[in-house]
């Protein structure tokens, strides 16, 4: 095992973020060294997003690790959303202009981006975990890290830090130069897998006076289902009928009986969370995904937005590599966080619509139908739901 002791960019993480940005500068001619605190296992199996942006699509096939995503992932025209007994299909491409999302989940876009970079030859380390940024202000920034118990540094022209949000890299910055906006929520999802085949072709976000449900997939065999539970949930407090029978009651309406049940195969609970930190950018210590914002997964919005950083990242590092002009670097906090934005604007919007608080009022639950009513009534309010769904341009 050779440790990397020098590179261009280094970066922490081998999430979506760490491996795509990875994958990028290496089609740029740039060297850069991944460093990941977990094993490969680990990684490649830990249950996340699942659902793809446009755009998002366009980045991995552009940069060559689109390919079984494209044979195995399932292109999605719509969503179907139900409340007070109704059922309101979203269409897409009739609302948007085209555009679509892909369903693929991030184990296998992980999956994918990892084989890739071990193809390249380009260094990922796992089981290596970083410990400090150093030097964010000088021009050698370096990261010390630690590996089977030893510890190495590596030294950088730029760190980038895609280390999620525990990571070291947010920690590195003095909280005088961070400031960070964040709200939490009163509910929390219990998300479980089912080996069954979904119910229906597309997915169903359900309002209810019971709480919100969402009917999601992974594969045509693979169902991915939600359900809003109180904060502190234990999953062991919910047997897999209590899961069945509460999903059906929140989202089949009058259609009993339609929801396909099958043996449950994981279930976790997942504390809702809303926040940024400003700027993404300390000298030479720059943030990407998780590591400087986080999103409520109602708007499918957190694996994207990594996504859209780092394709931002990428240019801005080839062209102060190319041309030594910083420019693209100097505006990368600027133009990623009008994204973050709209997409934290979106994800509240989608969460707080859709959920039932415990302190609720049949006053806020009028007008939660009243927002819903409107975008089933009104081709306008469907576009900008769609708009924000499938993605908004990059820059
Ligand atoms: C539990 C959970 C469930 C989620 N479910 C959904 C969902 O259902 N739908 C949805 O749209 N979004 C979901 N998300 C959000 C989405 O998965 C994230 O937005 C996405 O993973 C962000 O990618 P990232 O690469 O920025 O960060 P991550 O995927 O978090 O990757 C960060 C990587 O850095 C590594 N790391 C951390 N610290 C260090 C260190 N010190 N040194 C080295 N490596 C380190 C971590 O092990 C990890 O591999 C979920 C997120 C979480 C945390």
């Amino acid at each position: 095992m050779t440790h990397p002791r020098r590179t261009t960019v280094g970066i922490i993480g081998a999430g979506p973020a760490g491996l795509l940005l990875a994958r990028l500068l290496h089609r740029s001619g740039i060297d850069c060294a991944v460093l990941e605190s977990r094993e490969r296992d680990y990684v490649e199996q830990r249950q996340r997003a699942g659902i793809l942006e446009q755009g998002t699509v366009d980045v991995l096939r552009a940069c060559g690790a689109g390919e079984r995503m494209d044979r195995e992932g399932m292109v999605h025209d719509g969503i179907e959303l139900r409340y007070d007994g109704q059922v309101h299909r979203l269409d897409f491409p009739a609302l948007t202009g085209g555009r679509r999302v892909m369903v693929y989940a991030q184990t296998e876009v992980v999956k994918d981006l990892i084989a890739r970079q071990l193809d390249d030859g380009a260094p990922l380390l796992f089981g290596a975990r970083a410990t400090a940024v150093e030097g964010a202000h000088t021009t050698r920034p370096l990261i010390r890290y630690r590996h089977q118990g030893r510890a190495h540094t590596l030294n950088c022209d730029y760190v980038i830090g895609c280390d999620g949000s525990h990571g070291v890299s947010r920690q590195a910055v003095p909280e005088s130069e961070r400031r960070t906006y964040a709200r939490g929520y009163p509910y929390s999802w219990l998300g479980v897998l089912a080996d069954v085949p979904p119910s229906g072709d597309e997915l169903v976000y359900a309002h209810s006076a019971r709480g919100f449900a969402l009917l999601s997939m992974r594969t045509p065999t693979v169902s991915r289902l939600y359900l809003q539970v109180p904060n502190g949930t234990d999953p062991a407090d919910w047997p897999d009928d209590r899961i069945w029978d509460e999903l059906q009651a929140r989202t089949a309406l009058d259609t009993p009986g339609k929801l396909a049940r099958g043996p449950l195969t994981a279930k976790a609970v997942l504390p809702l969370h809303s926040s940024v930190t400003e700027p993404m950018r300390f000298g030479r210590l720059l943030l990407a995904g998780d590591a400087a914002h986080i999103v409520p997964p109602t708007g499918a919005k957190g694996l994207n937005l990594a996504v859209a950083d780092v394709t931002v990242l990428a240019r801005a590092l080839a062209q102060a590599h190319r041309t030594g002009s910083t420019e693209l670097l100097d505006a990368y906090s600027d133009t990623c966080l009008r994204r973050v934005w709209r997409a934290e604007h979106f994800s509240h919007f989608m969460t707080t619509t859709l959920h039932t608080a415990p302190d609720q009022s049949p006053f806020d639950t009028r007008l939660q139908l009243s927002q819903l009513d409107r975008i089933a009534a009104s081709a306008h309010a469907a576009a900008e739901l769609a708009e924000n769904y499938t993605g908004l341009p990059l820059e």
